[in-house]
């Protein structure tokens, strides 16, 4: 089964992806965090990736393809969960040529609810887990231990510009998967729990299929 988490920052894609993956055993990829790591390796990508991410503009869509590629051939029988790819049409049309997409999970939340966040989330570079300073510890990765951090593009300014690149860019995604009849939408502003009841119902129905 392979799964494509789409929606905003902020929507949740990260907490429910972590979530999912370990539910029903699926390879968590996250193209967001395969960039930090090039970045932390201080490779050609990570060095050729940074303004983008940091400006809250997507790298380009050559570089994005060339690296989720290569992450494509190292994976075993495993279904995937996408998570942060594709965000546009053309990203969309080379996964489409490689991989036979099973479902699509829109989650959707308001602006305003995006902004109040994003702007408290905090990350454990270590494990990938995500949190808020609204209802967690603001410092220490309940998980693992880990310290956690809050992501540089996580400020107001550049999530505004985030935000704007969705629209654009990303948001077309929903027509594009709609017209294929795999696009499920799942409201992502109640609760973490509530939207992952949402999805497990969609995927235990897709399992049985
Ligand atoms: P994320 O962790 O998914 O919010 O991604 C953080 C940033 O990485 C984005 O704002 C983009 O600059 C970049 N990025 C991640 N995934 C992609 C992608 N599929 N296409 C282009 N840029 C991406």
């Amino acid at each position: 089964m392979n799964i494509i988490l789409l929606g905003a920052p902020g929507a949740g894609k990260g907490t429910q992806a972590i979530k999912i993956a370990k539910a029903y055993g699926l390879q968590h990829i996250s193209t967001g965090d395969m960039l930090r790591a090039e970045m932390a390796k201080g490779t050609e990508l990570g060095r050729r990736a940074q303004g983008y991410m940091q400006s809250g503009q997507l790298v380009p869509d050559d570089l994005i393809i060339a690296m989720i590629m290569e992450r494509f051939d190292g994976l075993g029988q495993k279904g995937m969960l996408l998570d942060g790819f594709p965000r546009t049409v053309a990203q969309a049309e080379a996964l489409d040529k490689r991989a036979k997409v099973d479902a699509v999970i829109n989650l959707t939340v308001p602006e305003d609810v995006i902004m109040t966040r994003i702007c408290g989330r905090r990350v454990c570079p270590a494990c990938g887990g995500t949190y808020h300073i609204s209802r967690d510890d603001p410092k220490i990765c309940r998980a693992c231990g880990g310290e956690l951090v809050q992501r540089p593009d996580d400020n107001p300014e550049t999530v505004k510009k985030r935000l704007d690149t969705y629209l654009s860019q990303t948001a077309p995604l929903v027509d594009y998967y709609a017209a294929r009849g795999i696009l499920h939408s799942v409201d992502g502003s109640i609760s973490i729990e509530y939207g992952f009841m949402k999805i497990s119902a969609i995927l235990e129905k897709l399992k049985n299929r």
